[in-house]
């Protein structure tokens, strides 16, 4: 008997609502008849609370709750349901135990993401292993539903956030015992995927790709996303079709985990290994326990590290007292790497005194790369200040890119300055214009400027603070 969970209770979520007196439908009841969400359901016996790994198969009224881990949505008729345009398979899962639900629909689909938290009543539980669904490993039971036709069927979406905490905790975990069938991405890729059964996958989301829309073979339309994820040993593809881009949508780059239980394999045309979604995979979203966790805090240390453009964070220094203060060090760069290996922890500010010995310019004004940010886990570049990220179609606000100087020396050692972020006032004291003037700019311009500043020498002042994690100049003089 698995452990008792204090699941919303369904007072909580079911108002029972007042019949209304006279005969005949209004608009209103009209619409919610066939909008089954927006129903009023008024059950004329009582529902039994109960946990996945309880509900049994045969007639009985039960309620559940769970969390959506799989969903595809199927258009068409049904020899069982008439009634139905069409249904979805869900698979639902709590703490404990999944079941696998088919939804049908008599007009427009239910808005399913993955993730979603979704109430069920019905009357009936079926074993998995007898019905026409694929089977799926851990998943023993099934329910038919067809709310807004079988008046003892009712569903729920949850979408306030004070049940964000239930139902987010892997299936077979344990405290203090690894769960059963997780391996990295590397050995999934490399092996895993070969009969191997009950794989489990953690990995972080690195980028979303855009939406796209293809003819396959038939000549159907589908619309596809492709993401990308990393965990600390690999990366992968994967594609997303139908109503899981609606999903990602919600994802962060870099800071959304998930578990992926039964992935599908398939060899991608990079010759790399892509991960699939099929019937019996399973998605956590933001898992609950130490892994995830682990994970979460490696891929924000790692985002810090590659990110191209991080914003110049305000208030860790205090310029004033860098520039004009009493205490104004000079440091060699072989000083600072010291420095930042003893005590990383130590927030400090100082001078250098460097030569630029490369800038490029003209080479990133060309590429059209001399402004950067990143949108959906993906950098995007421009000669602009202003664009709009292609994939979420954001408005973004571009900055300069540190890569437009290379290497700053000096008689200790060197730095790679695409490596440095960069105030906007530095940048503006070591251009001698604003990133808009210099956006404006044109090629002859471009390279007379880069040319005033190739082995130019000067001091900069530098700020190191490990939250950042990387040297910020915060401001120059000559
Ligand atoms: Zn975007």
């Amino acid at each position: 008997m698995a452990p008792t969970q204090a699941y919303p209770s369904i007072q909580a979520f079911y108002k029972r609502e007042v019949p209304t007196q006279g005969d005949g439908f209004t608009e209103g009841e009209l619409a919610d008849a066939l909008d089954p969400l927006n129903r009023k359901w008024d059950p004329e016996r009582e529902y039994e609370e109960s946990g996945i790994a309880e509900l049994v198969p045969g007639p009985k009224a039960v309620t559940f709750v769970g969390r959506v881990v799989n969903v595809s949505t199927v258009w068409g008729r049904s020899q069982k349901q008439p009634k139905a345009a069409g249904w979805h398979y869900l698979i639902l899962k709590d703490d404990f135990a999944a079941i696998s639900i088919k939804l049908y629909f008599s007009r427009k689909e239910y808005p399913l993401k993955l993730g979603q938290l979704l109430t069920i009543w019905t009357v009936f539980i079926s074993d998995a292993s007898k019905t026409d669904t694929t089977v799926i490993p851990s998943v023993l039971i099934y329910a038919n539903l067809f709310p807004g036709r079988v008046t003892s069927d009712h569903i729920m979406i949850h979408t306030n956030s004070s049940t964000d905490e239930i139902c987010r905790a892997p299936l077979d975990y344990h405290k203090d015992r690894a769960l059963p069938g997780l391996m990295t991405l590397d050995s999934y890729i490399r092996s895993g995927h070969d009969g191997v059964a009950g794989v489990k996958i953690l990995v972080c989301i690195k980028s979303i790709g855009a939406r796209k829309r293809i003819t396959t073979k038939k000549g159907a339309e589908r619309d596809l996303a492709e993401i990308i994820l990393f965990d600390h040993t690999s990366e992968a593809r994967c594609t997303l079709w139908g109503e899981l881009i609606d999903s990602a949508k919600d994802w962060q780059p870099g800071k959304t985990i998930l578990l992926i239980s039964n992935p599908g394999y398939r060899v991608g045309y990079s010759g790399k290994g892509n991960i699939g979604i099929q019937h019996s995979t399973m998605i956590d979203i933001n898992p609950e326990f130490p892994d995830a966790h682990w994970l979460k805090k490696y891929a924000a240390g790692l985002t810090k590290k590659e990110s191209l453009c991080l914003e110049f964070p305000e208030d860790v220094w205090d310029i004033e007292a860098a520039e004009h203060g009493i205490y104004r060090n000079l440091y060699t760069l072989a000083e600072i790497d010291e420095w930042v290996r003893s005590e990383p922890r130590q927030v400090f500010t100082g001078y250098i005194n460097v030569t630029i010995m490369e800038m490029s310019l003209v080479l990133h004004h060309r590429r059209n790369m001399l402004m950067c940010t990143e949108c959906c886990g993906i950098p995007i570049y421009a000669n602009t200040l202003h664009t709009t990220c292609l994939n979420c179609s954001k408005p973004l606000t571009l900055s300069l890119n540190p890569k437009i100087i290379g290497t700053l020396l000096d008689e200790t050692g060197s730095i790679a300055a695409g490596k440095l972020l960069w105030s906007a006032r530095a940048w503006e004291q070591l251009l001698g214009r604003t990133p808009a003037q210099l956006s404006d700019m044109k090629g002859e311009e471009i390279r007379a400027l880069e040319q005033r500043m190739g082995f130019l020498r000067m001091h900069l002042v530098f700020g190191w603070a490990e939250s950042v994690g990387r040297l910020a100049v915060l401001g120059m003089c000559m």
